[in-house]
Order: structure tokens, then sequence, then C-alpha cells
């Protein structure tokens, strides 16, 4: 059934295991993410990047097809705006009937960072929709901007930015960012960080960038005090290799049973990860 993700993470972080978040921007990927969380028996998360819907597919043509697909799943299913980094567009997503959204303002100053957030969690409110935020600099591989010390979350700045905006969860930085690492990096991951933002506030926590994090980091994080795990790019990359690989064997494949194998792939890639988040058997 489609639920925000309060429930979700309240009962995750009461068990001490993490929710999966899937990177999704088409109805196909969502319905993998959707059929292994069913064979799990593991709620799960649907994200959706904002520049995805913004670049692909706008959530008005997605929303219908989604929130059905949720409600008639086994396991409880949230739909969450991922990384939404404008402000109009996030409050639309809620209007929308998105019961999730994560608002980013991570890249501003932490007063601007709590004035925006605590707008979005006013309105979100009212649609007892659930909200994420962020706090640290994560960053991301493509844009070289992921190795310095000050990527690192503050545990004062992360515990202050709690109190003081009422979010449900919170992402923070510890050692992971976003895209593909070069072959062969470790990234380095200080989960005091993670434990100290948990004993203060006791909030549900988020990994994001967990693709090639490996998969040791991710349930050490997980003993931490993360609840939510968001992975994108192993899931895309085990889709494209599919891809590569099925027409590199076959150059007259048909177009939608190619499309169909990407279902199968994003699966397997997604089990891999379901393994270490705690989560499976944990659906009502
Ligand atoms: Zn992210």
């Amino acid at each position: 059934m489609y639920t925000s993700m309060k429930p979700i993470l309240a009962k995750a972080n009461q068990g001490g295991y993490a929710v999966l978040a899937v990177n999704t921007f088409n109805l196909e990927t969502s319905k993998a993410v959707i059929e292994i969380a069913e064979e799990n028996h593991a709620p799960i998360i649907i994200d959706l990047l904002q520049e995805h819907l913004q670049n692909h597919l706008d959530f008005k043509y997605l929303r219908d097809g989604l929130i059905t697909m949720c409600n008639e799943a086994k396991v409880e299913v949230a739909i969450n705006l991922d990384h939404g980094k404008n402000v109009a567009h996030t409050k639309q997503m809620l209007y929308q009937g998105m019961k999730s959204v994560m608002i980013d303002a991570s890249v501003l100053p932490i007063d601007e960072n709590i004035a925006i957030t605590k707008q979005i969690v006013k309105l979100a409110e009212c649609f007892d929709a659930s909200v994420e935020a962020e706090v640290g600099a994560m960053g991301s591989i493509a844009q070289s901007n992921w190795t310095s010390e000050a990527m690192y979350t503050k545990p004062d700045e992360a515990i202050q930015f709690i109190k003081a905006t009422g979010v449900d969860c919170l992402a923070i930085s510890f050692g992971t960012t976003h895209g593909d690492y070069p072959e062969g990096y470790q990234p380095e991951f200080r989960f005091e960080i993670v434990k100290a933002i948990k004993e203060a506030t006791g909030l549900p926590l988020v990994v994001h960038g967990s693709s090639g994090a490996g998969f040791e980091n991710l349930a050490q994080s997980v003993k931490s005090g993360i609840n939510k795990i968001n992975v994108g790019s192993d899931i895309m990359k085990a889709q494209r290799d599919y891809l590569l690989y099925t027409i590199e064997a076959d150059r007259t494949v048909e177009y939608p049973n190619l499309i169909h194998g990407t279902i199968q792939a994003a699966k397997d890639e997604i089990q891999k990860y379901l393994n270490i988040s705690g989560s499976i058997n944990q659906s009502l």
C-alpha cells in the first residue's frame, strides 16, 4: 500500500534496520522496485530525483500509474522526491500527491537551510507527508567536489538543524558521495558522526550515494543508526550493462523485450542491497 516514509522509517528506527530507497524515473524500474520488495516482504521507497522529473517525465504523468502500483503492492511503498532543490517544485509535488519529499538546501548556510526546510515542513503537515533534509555536503564525483574535509557533516550543526526544523529524517555526510567512485577508491567512513547525531536526537538518519560504498560499510552504517539507504547508480549501471550485453549478443533483439529485461536486471541488483539493509520480512 501507498504510504509516506513516516511510519516505515519510524518502524525501522525502532527495529534498528534500514529501508532501501531506489532512484527510478519510469514505471518499469518502479515495477522492479515494488516486485523485489514484495518478494522479500520488505517495505521500500521509490526515490524520484527532481532532476529526472524535470528532464525526463514530469510527476503528473507518472503519478496515477505509480500510486496505483503502490496501492496494489503487498508491502508498504513510499514515493519520495529526491533532492528537491527548487522550493516551488517541492511544494508542487506535495500538492500533486507525493507523500514524502526531500528538500535539499544543504549548499546554503545552515540558517538558510533551516529557514527553507521549515517552510516545507509546515506545508507537509497539511498533507501528513514526511520531509527529509540534508546537512553536510556529500558532493558528487561528476563535479569533483567530494574529497575535502568540509564535506563531512558537523554533528552539532545537524543536531541544531533537527531541533529547529522538525524534519522526519536527515541525510548526513559521513563518507559517501554521489555517483561512481574511481576504480580502487575506498571512501573513508566516519561512523562516529552517525552515532553522535543518533544519540542526541533519536531521528531516522539517511545515507546517500551508497553505490560502490561497500556492503560492509553500509551494514556498519545501519548498526550506527542509519534507517534509509539511498541507492541509484549501481541499479542504473546494472540496467545499462544488461542492455549493452543483450544488444551485443543479438543486434536484432526486439525493443520491448529489451526494455522488459531491464526490470529483472534492476531486481537482481536491488536484492544485493536489500540483503544488507535488515529490512527483509519487516513489512507489516
Ligand atoms: Zn542523494
